[in-house]
């Protein structure tokens, strides 16, 4: 009779998805973007916008949505996106910034939708799933090891560890003979200072720091897979230490990058990525280059026209929509926000160009998740300074000039290729708002800047 049971649970469940997916549609929109983009603000603040409604009139505006609510996610054993507890640290009484995504994870909104179209009046109330799946940029960026080669891998990242400040990794390299026995506290202390290098460059504004999962290592942490690092050419012995750090690779590759991209990758339909234009921008033409390189590969791993162990993932499944967003907005007056969003559509445009990609439908938007700031003007001279107010961590209210961006996107992403640095320099660099404390009325989700907008191109169709 366990059998029985078991068959007949089978036999339901498996009525249940089909059920699901035949008149419950789903849509699965992927949320990502590398670490501190601000992938968990923008979901706590989307979710909470779209469950109250009062601040999204570009969506609402035709929207077809009667009611939205939290329900339980379809994959057991993939975590919660932990929606009740950043929104606490947004809203409640001393807001702060919640901690940010490490890993990914899940979180179902559903709507009840009002029937379109001619026969509008004869059909019911529909069921409309969104299923938003965080994860960390890193992790897409991953996508770039999969044909590569342990020597590929390892050439090409001593030549940007000399690019890029790595000269205690590379002066470790050195002094370490590929070739002797395999003995793992030597491996460990290679791979640790090898992440630690990873975490410098990311800090400097570098984009791709891969292997994605040394800085983000969810579960993982610790295992062999995640333990290897670079080494010259050897021969490689058998036993050697080389030779371990190679098979460690492609068990990176295969046990952890791979099974990404089939589970979660796989199976989404819209796809937003979030990009902190503003910062990259601060830090210097390098780390601008390197975005804008960063996000032809982003690109591409959306039309994986030539990568065919993806497209064997992948089926026939297509994303349809793909939004870049420039986030943080609010650090910028809003006469400065049609130069960020034209910066974003030059920087999209040219990923375009790069990654070859004639998938899905794009688009570019500046916008920032949760406003945490306002507007003000700073005398200085004759003129007045386009400013923005906010509270800083230690309770200061300040209002700040952050520089001014250039008119012309080419002109800066030119001089990104050239080396110039002199946009955001102001008072960008100490700007670091807490959330404002909210006064909310009923109805209404936290402030935003073009949030609705976001939420229009990715699903308005839909809803
Ligand atoms: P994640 O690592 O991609 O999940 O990034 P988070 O969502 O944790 O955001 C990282 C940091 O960026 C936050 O701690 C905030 O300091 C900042 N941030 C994110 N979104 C906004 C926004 O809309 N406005 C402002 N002013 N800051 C933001």
């Amino acid at each position: 009779s366990d059998l029985a049971d078991g068959l007949t649970r089978r036999i339901e469940g498996l009525g249940a998805s089909v059920s699901e997916s035949l008149f419950e549609p789903v849509i699965r929109l992927g949320v990502t973007g590398l670490s501190r983009a601000g992938k968990t603000v923008f979901i706590t603040s989307l979710v909470a916008n779209l469950l109250d409604r009062g601040k999204m009139p570009a969506l609402t505006g035709q929207s077809r949505i009667r009611a939205a609510f939290l329900q339980p996610q379809p994959d057991d054993t993939l975590p919660r996106f932990a929606y009740e507890s950043h929104l606490a640290d947004l809203t409640g009484q001393n807001p702060h910034w919640p901690e940010g995504t490490g890993a990914v994870s899940q979180l179902r909104l559903s709507f009840r939708v009002a029937p379109s179209g001619m026969l509008a009046g004869m059909r019911g109330m529909r069921t409309v799933h969104l299923d938003i799946v965080d994860y960390p940029g890193e992790w897409l960026l991953d996508l770039g090891l999969m044909e590569k080669s342990y020597r590929q891998w390892a050439d090409e990242a001593f030549n940007r560890l000399a690019m890029r400040g790595g000269e205690a990794y590379l002066a470790l390299a050195r002094q370490t003979d590929p070739d002797q026995r395999h003995d793992e506290p030597v491996a460990d202390a290679l791979a640790r200072s090898f992440t630690q290098y990873l975490q410098a460059a990311k800090a400097a504004g570098f984009s791709d720091c891969s292997p994605g999962r040394f800085l983000l290592p969810g579960e993982k942490a610790g295992s062999p897979a995640l333990t290897f690092a670079p080494l010259p050419p050897s021969e490689a012995p058998r036993g050697s230490l080389a030779r371990e750090m190679e098979r460690r690779y492609d068990a990176y590759k295969r046990e952890i990058v791979r099974p990404f991209f089939r589970d979660h990758f796989a199976r989404i339909d819209r796809q937003v990525v979030l990009v902190d234009v503003l910062s990259a921008i601060h830090a210097g033409p390098a780390a601008l280059e390197d975005l804008r390189q960063t996000m032809a590969d982003i690109l591409g791993a959306f039309r994986p026209g030539r990568a065919s162990w993806l497209t064997s993932l992948i089926g026939g499944h297509r994303v349809e929509r793909i939004l870049f967003a420039a986030t943080k907005a609010d650090h910028l007056h809003h006469s400065q926000h049609a130069r960020l969003s034209q910066i974003m559509q030059a920087l999209l445009r040219e990923a375009k160009d790069r990654a070859d990609f004639a998938g899905a439908k794009t688009q570019a938007l500046a916008i920032a998740a949760l406003r945490a700031t306002t507007e003000a003007e700073i005398p200085q001279g004759d003129s007045l300074l386009p400013a923005v107010r906010g509270r800083l961590p230690d309770g200061r209210n300040v209002a700040l000039y952050p520089g001014e961006l250039p008119e012309d996107p080419a002109q800066l992403l030119s001089a990104a290729r050239r080396g110039r640095e002199d946009w955001l320099a102001g008072d960008y660099s100490i700007m670091n708002f807490a959330p404002a404390p909210l006064a909310l009325r009923p109805g209404d989700g936290p402030p935003h800047i073009r949030l609705d907008r976001a939420a229009e191109f990715l699903l308005g169709d839909r809803l």
